[in-house]
């Protein structure tokens, strides 16, 4: 099998210094946040375009950090994608608000807008108190970005970008942030920025809310040290992390650069027999995964299997329609694209080193499978 994502190359274009990263905080022993990890902060905040950037355990961690700063909790709406990974409803439905779910684009994936504004309208006609939008950059493009935080302003919403897979992604120039009150990051191994391990990140604008999340992220300490101001989480970065992303961004403007080429490639090599993605207008996706629409999915996945060419689906069954969710009422009608989205999808071999004959080898696979 050819490899479902390449982190051979990018970890060979990096050594040796990955190894001098990572033998320096070993060495040097500040284990727990040490100067590496408020280093990558500041990188992290400059290279998506935020006032703060605070590290934090893990993606689905940072979707918690602002939702406990905002004290959410019974009869708060937070509207939610339900064509997601987990963690997009599993943080707002740990901290007993109510995960409703939106239907997407048929062309980006990402939240209708539309859809969004008769979502807000039902949640009010429930009793449900409109909180906050938690718009994801799915497979790595921006959300519509302009007309979710409208919706939000004329309704008195905070928004969240759910940017784990997106983080570095732009819509007109700007990132999430230019919209959002925070932007959420996941450095998990698989996403287009990630460590050798598990990490995460929070950006805001906000002075406020970034006190608040920081004092979260370690406990709910106050200035003093073991004083709690409020009931936290232990959701730090390790150093070695921050010292190997130091690294990994460095190059990951280059990389989504490289990305951008591979998925033009795919585009023009089989876009004509099989359902590519479209990116919003004005937008640039990072590209955390490259999906495609196929009539007869199993069967092609078999095909391209004989091909050596692996595949995934992101995601075969929509966040709405698993039981766990169950207790949550939701509008009426169901989500009739994420619907029909989950049962076509599958998602191809990407990284920022898919070229030459690896490529090649997809795209005739993918040509002769359709
Ligand atoms: C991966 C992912 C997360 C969670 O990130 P972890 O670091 O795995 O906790 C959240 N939201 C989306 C959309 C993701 O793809």
């Amino acid at each position: 099998m050819l490899p479902f994502i390449d982190l051979a190359t990018q970890r060979a274009r990096l050594q040796p210094k990955l190894d001098q990263a990572i033998a320096k905080v070993i060495e040097e022993g500040r284990y727990i946040f040490g100067p590496e990890v408020t280093e990558l902060e500041e990188r992290l905040a400059q290279f998506g375009a935020a006032k703060h950037a605070l590290t934090c355990a893990n993606g689905t961690d940072a979707l918690a950090l602002p939702l406990m700063a905002w004290q959410v909790g019974e009869k708060d709406a937070i509207f939610v994608p339900s064509f997601t990974f987990a963690s997009t409803a599993e943080m707002p439905a740990h901290l007993g608000a109510h995960p409703v779910f939106v239907d997407i684009d048929p062309d980006t994936y990402c939240m209708d807008p539309a859809h969004l504004e008769k979502a807000v309208e039902w949640a009010k006609a429930e009793g449900l108190n409109p909180h906050t939008v938690i718009a994801v950059d799915l497979f790595g493009q921006p959300a519509d970005y302009p007309a979710i935080a409208q919706i939000c302003k004329a309704n008195g919403m905070k928004l969240i970008a759910d940017s784990a897979q997106g983080y570095g992604c732009t819509l007109n120039g700007q990132h999430p942030a230019e919209w959002a009150d925070v932007t959420t990051v996941s450095f998990y191994p698989a996403k287009p920025l990630g460590c050798y391990g598990d990490g995460g990140a929070v950006l805001t604008q906000d002075d406020e809310l970034q006190h608040l999340m920081k004092s979260l992220r370690n406990h709910g300490e106050a200035d003093e040290r073991y004083y709690y101001a409020r009931i936290g989480l232990n959701s730090r970065l390790d150093t070695i992390q921050a010292a190997v992303l130091l690294l990994k961004l460095e190059i990951f403007a280059d990389e989504i650069k490289g990305r951008n080429v591979a998925a033009d490639a795919y585009a023009k090599g089989f876009g004509d027999v099989v359902k590519a993605p479209k990116v919003i207008e004005g937008g640039v996706s990072t590209w955390a995964q490259y999906t495609i629409e196929v009539e007869d999915r199993d069967a092609f996945r078999a095909k391209l299997a004989e091909h050596k060419v692996p595949t995934a689906v992101y995601y075969p069954v929509p966040l709405h329609l698993q039981d766990c969710y169950a207790a949550f009422k939701q509008m009426p009608g169901g989500l009739p694209v994420t619907e029909a989205a989950a049962g076509r999808v599958v998602s191809l071999p990407m990284d920022a080193y898919l070229e030459g004959e690896r490529l090649e080898q997809v795209i005739a696979a993918v040509r002769a499978s359709v």
